[in-house]
C-alpha cells in the first residue's frame, strides 16, 4: 500500500483536510497531540492510504519524556513504512505560522512547524507544505514568500509551487494540494518502474 503521512501542529486544520480528501469523517473522540498511533484512512478513488501522525514535540501539558517517546514511535514508523510514504505532508495554519515561528525563534527554540519539516527531510521524505486557512489572509503571496523564507525555501514562493499549496480545507479549496500530490504519486510509479 502507498503512503501519504500528515504532520502539523494542533487546530491547524488536520482533521478538516483528511475529511476533503478521504471523505471520511474521523473526528470523533480524535485527541489532539496526544494520540500515539497513526491513524490510517484509504483515499476512496484511489489504493492510497493517509496516516495522521502525532503531533510531537509541541504537546502542551505533556512531560518531555513522554514528548521524546511520541517522537521516537514516530520516527520509528517512518522508518517501518519508508518504502511506502510517497509524500509527507506539513499542515499549517498560513494565518499564525509566521508569528509563532518568529516568536520561538526570538526565545532561542526550534519553531515547531520548522522541526517537522526538517525532521521528514531527514527521514527522507520530501515534505510538501499545506498552508490552510486562507480565506483568513489578506496578503497572501507576501505571507506564503515568509513561510518558505522561515522553512529555508527561497522566495518568491511560486518556485516551490510543487511543495508549497495554499489551501482553504474549510470551503473544499484544496486543488494545489491535490496537485502536489498528484505529483509524488506519479514519481514514486517511475521509481518502481527504474
Ligand atoms: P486539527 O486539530 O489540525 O485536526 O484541526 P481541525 O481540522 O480540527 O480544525 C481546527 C479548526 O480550524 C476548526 O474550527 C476548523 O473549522 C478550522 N478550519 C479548518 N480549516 C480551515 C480553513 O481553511 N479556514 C478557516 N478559517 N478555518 C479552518
Amino acid at each position: 500500500d502507498v503512503e501519504v503521512v500528515l504532520v502539523g501542529r494542533s487546530n491547524v486544520g488536520k482533521s478538516t483536510l483528511m475529511r476533503e480528501l478521504t471523505g471520511h469523517d474521523f473526528s470523533t473522540g480524535k485527541k489532539p497531540g496526544v494520540t500515539r498511533q497513526p491513524n490510517h484512512f484509504d483515499w476512496a478513488s484511489e489504493s492510497f492510504m493517509f496516516t495522521d501522525l502525532p503531533g510531537f514535540g509541541f504537546m502542551s501539558g505533556v512531560e518531555t519524556d513522554q514528548r521524546e517517546a511520541i517522537k521516537t514511535d514516530i520516527v520509528r514508523y517512518v522508518e517501518e513504512h519508508a518504502d511506502a510514504i510517497v509524500a509527507g505532508v506539513l499542515v499549517l495554519d498560513g494565518k499564525s505560522a509566521v508569528d509563532i515561528i518568529d516568536r520561538h525563534t526570538e526565545r532561542g527554540e526550534i519553531p515547531h512547524d520548522v522541526e517537522m519539516f526538517e525532521f521528514l527531510v531527514d527521514v527522507g521524505i520530501d515534505p510538501i507544505v499545506a498552508v490552510n486557512k486562507t480565506d483568513k489572509i489578506d496578503d497572501l503571496d507576501g505571507r506564503l514568500d515568509a513561510i518558505a523564507d522561515r522553512l529555508g525555501l527561497y522566495p518568491p514562493w511560486q518556485q516551490w509551487s510543487g511543495t508549497i499549496a495554499p489551501i482553504c480545507a474549510k470551503r473544499g479549496e484544496i486543488d494545489p494540494l491535490r496537485a502536489c500530490l498528484r505529483d509524488r504519486f506519479h514519481e514514486h510509479k517511475r521509481d518502481d518502474l527504474l
